[in-house]
């Protein structure tokens, strides 16, 4: 079925402002509240939200075999259940609908007041409810600089690591979307020089700078995804902040990895760019020496140039970029990840997310965390107000944001941003 939606020449009635993320090349799906507080599956074009559930009761999608309530959800799971040629079916209509040369939609006034929303008239939610969370560890330049940190510089990367696209399981209880604000946890860590732990709020909270993929029901339990077939069942990608506190990390990780150091707040951009937007920005990925196991190896471009960048905006200040990195950086495709991941037969299902792991690029401008741009807080960050930064404080703005480029064409992600609160406080009874 060809991809008609990412045609560069292709314009839409609706107005797009110049570089905006979402244009009707893009055709992101999510999950919004309406000015009338119902819930409802959407796309965005411009700066307009598509109500796909009033989409479809008007019949817009009748030649397309769908359920009638498959957008009248909260949730993007059972539409991705439906599988690739669902959503590519949906996604060309929606491109059909909106296009220039097309009058059935822009010509009715009445349909439009019932399907259009500007952005200052919906809430984003949670695109999918994420049943398992996995976390990976898949950047060369991430691995290799907290390595020379944490462990021995002459020895950064240990020895597993250039052999298997190293994860671990998080926990999707703590995923929240853009705009929602996040605590300061407090936690144990070992202070330097000590022998004894102490209990308080972590001094160390940090972004992580990532991507995340959303997959579709993948498998059977007991069957593994030939990485050749990985792709097929990604449905698609968001911005994913994945916050860290490095001084409970320290003391904690070792020696079954990460744990409340990281399971306390990790943020997602509310679009889902489908894989099939971003299939024009394919780029090869690093060279794989030494050659990976065979049910790793993978042939054609699975890498792709998405640029990405990171800003701190004190609460009064104005925002500063800390880093601009980008995800064709990473050493491990998303194919090697997801066929890693069921090489056992460990079973994925609709609407699970796998985040890439932290992306560093080569350069010190390019690192994807304030541990690396700060070399743990040894060179730390002037912001354009003067203040500087080893790691985020309190009331801090972290956003981050993502987009594609080429013959014209912009493909973006919008932004996941958040604000760091202060620790919680008991309230005194
Ligand atoms: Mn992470």
């Amino acid at each position: 079925m060809p991809l008609k939606t990412n045609h560069p020449e292709k314009k839409t009635w609706l107005p797009v402002p110049v570089n905006s993320d979402f244009p009707i090349q893009n055709i992101p799906f999510g999950v919004f509240l309406t000015r009338d507080d119902i819930i409802t599956i959407g796309s965005r074009i411009g700066d307009y939200a598509i109500d796909l559930g009033a989409l479809h009761q008007l019949g817009y999608f009748k030649d397309i075999p769908l359920t009638d309530d498959i957008f009248l959800q909260d949730t993007l799971n059972d539409f991705i259940s439906d599988g690739k040629k669902t959503w590519r079916l949906v996604r060309n209509r929606i491109s059909e609908i909106f296009d220039i040369n097309n009058d059935q939609l822009k010509n009715n006034e009445d349909h439009k007041n019932i399907v259009l929303f500007t952005m200052d008239e919906i809430e984003m939610q949670l695109p999918v409810q994420i049943g398992d969370y996995t976390d990976f560890y898949s950047s060369k330049e991430h691995a290799t600089n907290v390595g020379k940190m944490f462990r021995d510089p002459e020895n950064a990367l240990l020895p597993n690591w250039l052999h298997i696209p190293v994860g671990y399981h998080g926990r999707s209880s703590s995923i929240v979307p853009s705009g929602t604000s996040v605590r300061r946890p407090m936690g144990q860590t070992l202070p330097a020089g000590a022998d004894q732990p102490i209990f308080g709020p972590s001094k160390l909270v940090d972004f992580e700078l990532e991507m995340a993929f959303i997959t579709t029901d993948a498998n059977v339990l007991g069957e593994p995804i030939p990485v050749e077939e990985a792709e097929n069942y990604i449905f698609g990608m968001v911005l994913f902040n994945d916050w860290s506190a490095r001084d409970i990390q320290k003391w904690e990780y070792v020696p079954l990895g990460p744990f409340l150091a990281k399971n306390f707040a990790s943020s997602i951009s509310p679009w889902i760019v489908t894989l099939d937007a971003l299939e024009p920005f394919r780029v090869g990925s690093p060279e794989q020496t030494p050659k990976p196991l065979p049910y790793l190896q993978q042939s054609g471009k699975k890498g792709f140039d998405i640029n990405l960048e990171v800003a701190i905006k004190p609460e009064n200040g104005k925002a500063t970029t800390v880093t601009r990195s980008n995800f064709k950086y990473m050493y491990w495709t998303m194919a090697q990840q997801l066929a890693h991941h069921t090489i056992n037969g460990c079973k994925v299902n609709s609407g699970d997310m796998m985040g890439s792991g932290t992306i560093s690029g080569p350069t010190p401008d390019t690192y994807g965390s304030m541990l690396e741009l700060t070399w743990r807080g040894e060179k730390p960050l002037t912001l354009e107000d003067g203040s500087t930064r080893k790691f985020i404080e309190d009331h801090d703005t972290v956003t981050i944001t993502g987009y594609c480029q080429k013959d014209n064409v912009r493909i973006g992600f919008g932004e996941v941003t958040t604000k760091l609160l202060p620790v919680f406080q008991q309230k005194k009874k």
